[in-house]
């Protein structure tokens, strides 16, 4: 027998390749979140066998919240633009975590940022803030998230050297979850979802991911989810009735809104944690005590909800206790 005649296998050689900037490691960790089967909570209040609970983890961001996906995209969108050049100092009033999202890209991307936040800001944030090397300027907490909005704007209104990222009127906050979050969740449930519920502070989770989702399906149901009142411990989210409303927000989207009290978010955290080994932070518990609201009333569907961050970020509060 003839021996076999190998060809030599010729091996192009492989495209050099181009070194990743630290901004861009760090980047490429943005999104693509684990989607959680929230299957003991469903059972624990009473859900239908046929309907399914599951949530997006979005403490995986490298920032540690959902908004790590929306301070990507403002500020590569204002990059594109030209409305953000090298040298400049962004700038924007934050509860928290848009603010750690900044911080910590613009640090990677070698921006200063430039913070105004509410006084009363927990320390947690505060710390993680410094951390990342933020200059922050406080308002009054009586004025609440609204009063540091309108701060930010006098104050880059003032100075044209800043770069105003405007995260409540800013287009690319709702677009980053048209482009990323509800496709991952269209993948993620193979196109079977038929209800997302979601918090709402700018809006931009809300807005975008409904957005996609009703493009990708209209018959998918979308329920914003908001405080029950003015004063509530819902860290992250409005109350809309009573505040500044963001200029990228249409309630037309939100088929249903549902209003949570902090009691039953406060709950619902702690549930999460001892029942599922979920440690999540208070919107995201009024979030998911919302689902299972939603849930209560159907027969059969697949329910989807967003964790915006953990629970690390809220050790101080005293409902852990309990
Ligand atoms: N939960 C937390 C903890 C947040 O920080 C935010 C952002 N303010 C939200 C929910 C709401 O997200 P969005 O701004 O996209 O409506």
């Amino acid at each position: 027998m003839l021996s076999p005649v190998y060809q030599p296998v010729y091996h192009p050689k492989p495209a050099p390749v181009r070194p990743q900037t630290q901004a861009q490691r760090l980047e490429e960790l943005i999104g693509n979140t684990p989607l959680l089967d929230l299957s003991r909570t469903a059972v624990a209040h009473g859900l239908s066998p046929r309907v399914s609970l599951f949530a997006k983890a979005e403490w995986f961001n490298p920032g540690g919240s959902v908004k790590d996906r929306a301070a990507l995209n403002i500020i590569r969108t204002a990059e594109k633009d030209g409305r953000l050049r090298p040298g400049m100092t962004l700038i924007d009033s934050t509860s928290g975590n848009t603010g750690i999202a900044y911080a910590m890209l613009g640090a990677a991307r070698g921006y200063r940022v430039k913070l105004v936040v509410p006084q009363n800001i927990s320390p947690e944030r505060l710390a993680i803030l410094r951390a990342y090397g933020a200059e922050l300027i406080f308002t009054d907490p009586m004025d609440g998230s609204d009063g540091a909005l309108e701060e930010a704007r006098r104050l880059a209104a003032a100075d044209p050297s800043l770069f105003y990222a405007r995260q409540y009127d800013n287009p690319a906050n709702w677009r980053a979850h048209y482009l990323t979050t509800a496709n991952e969740i269209w993948q993620q449930t193979d196109g079977t979802i038929t209800h997302f519920v979601a918090g709402m502070g700018t809006s931009g989770t809300f807005m975008g991911t409904m957005r996609r989702l009703k493009e990708l399906n209209p018959a998918i149901l979308g329920h914003a989810v908001q405080p029950d009142s003015p004063f509530n411990g819902l860290e992250g989210l409005k109350h809309m009735p009573t505040a500044i409303k963001p200029g990228i927000y249409d309630e037309t989207l939100a088929d249903d809104i549902r209003a949570v009290r902090t009691e039953d978010a406060y709950q619902m955290a702690r549930f999460l944690a001892r029942q599922e080994g979920v440690f999540v932070g208070i919107s995201a518990a009024a979030a998911v005590w919302a689902a299972t609201a939603v849930g209560q009333t159907l027969e059969a569907g697949t329910i989807v909800t967003i964790l915006p961050d953990s629970g690390l970020k809220y050790l101080s509060e005293r409902f852990w206790n309990e």
